[in-house]
């Protein structure tokens, strides 16, 4: 079978899990500087799958996709010390305060200018907007078939995948033809961790906007191992319509993000009679506790 050309959806996020008072500012938007920024974490488990079909079959190759300010080649550099190939970092102020339907158009153009692929593999959902719609609508933007919820991604040798998807209520196993757009769920298997090899060969690794403040020396470096440049798309180098990018291109405009910190003020003893889990959930829904 020959090697297969895998692109993997990576989002840098604000590490939400360790949320501490200063998360947000007083405007009820997220201050990110506050917090880590991380890999998003099902995006580990898709580059994983991606890794695994890498070991499969000799010759593909990974590439790493990114939108977001240029600080987000960390998560390329992630990726590159555990077994990715090469990433491509988009970024450019036209994309500032995308929804998720202009965060996928810039994608899909970005793709279109990456130009052949197999497969492209997301995560189910990030941690911060928590709208798992990007891969989706990716895929709908380039017309592909997509899988969601895999927790197994298999190449098979005539030219199909077979994804094993977590579902409620079990998994279901289901084939498709390639070119496809899978999204991949923190049930799948962790990704491995960072090579030290890998590490020693990528570490100098930056992208095109990181190199404008560097030596001679590296410059020098970069030319003669190509490989540690990091290939960098603004809104000049893919072909869009500038009306769906950014804020303008955002029907969904997130107006306000509020912390809530669940304090329980009182118990409530009760028995698991249907009315009584009735009225719980209606007393839970508005409180605003749940819904
Ligand atoms: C608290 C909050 C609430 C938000 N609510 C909404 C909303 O209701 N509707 C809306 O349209 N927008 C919303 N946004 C904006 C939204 O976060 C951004 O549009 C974001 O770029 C994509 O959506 P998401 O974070 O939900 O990603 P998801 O759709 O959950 O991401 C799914 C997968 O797509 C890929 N992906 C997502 N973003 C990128 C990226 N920048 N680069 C590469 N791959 C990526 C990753 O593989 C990721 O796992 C919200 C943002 C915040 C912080």
């Amino acid at each position: 079978m020959k090697g297969l050309k895998i692109i993997v959806l990576a989002k840098q996020v604000p590490d939400t899990r360790n949320v501490g008072k200063d998360a947000m500012k007083a405007d009820g938007t997220v201050n990110r500087a506050a917090l880590p920024a991380i890999f998003n974490p099902e995006d580990l488990n898709a580059l994983e799958q991606a890794l695994e079909i890498k070991d499969q079959i000799p010759g593909t190759t990974v590439t790493i996709l990114t939108m977001g300010p240029s600080r987000a080649s960390e998560i390329i550099r992630e990726g590159l010390y555990r077994g990715a190939d090469d990433g491509v970092l988009l970024t450019d102020r036209a994309f500032a305060g995308s929804d998720t339907l202009a965060t996928s158009y810039a994608i899909s153009q970005a793709i279109r200018k990456i130009g052949e692929y197999d497969m492209i593999v997301a995560g189910r959902q990030a941690i911060d907007g928590d709208t798992a719609q990007v891969g989706p609508q990716v895929a709908e933007k380039l017309g592909l078939p997509q899988i969601t919820y895999a927790e197994k991604v298999v190449a098979e040798s005539d030219g199909k995948i077979k994804v094993t998807r977590r579902l409620e209520n079990g998994v279901e196993d289901v084939t498709c033809p390639l070119p496809v757009l899978v999204t991949v769920t923190s049930s799948a298997p962790d990704c491995r961790t960072r090579n030290a090899k890998l590490i020693m060969k990528y570490k100098h690794a930056l992208s095109v906007s990181e190199t404008q403040n560097t030596s001679e020396d590296y410059i020098q470096l970069c030319n003669d191992r190509p490989y540690l440049t990091i290939r960098e798309f603004t809104v000049n180098d893919i072909d869009t319509d500038a009306s769906q990018l950014g804020l303008t291109g955002s029907p969904t405009k997130v107006k306000n993000i509020e912390s809530i910190v669940l304090q329980a003020k009182e118990a409530k003893k009760m028995t698991p009679s249907d009315d009584e889990i009735d009225n719980l959930m209606k007393e839970l829904i508005a409180s605003h506790v749940i819904g």
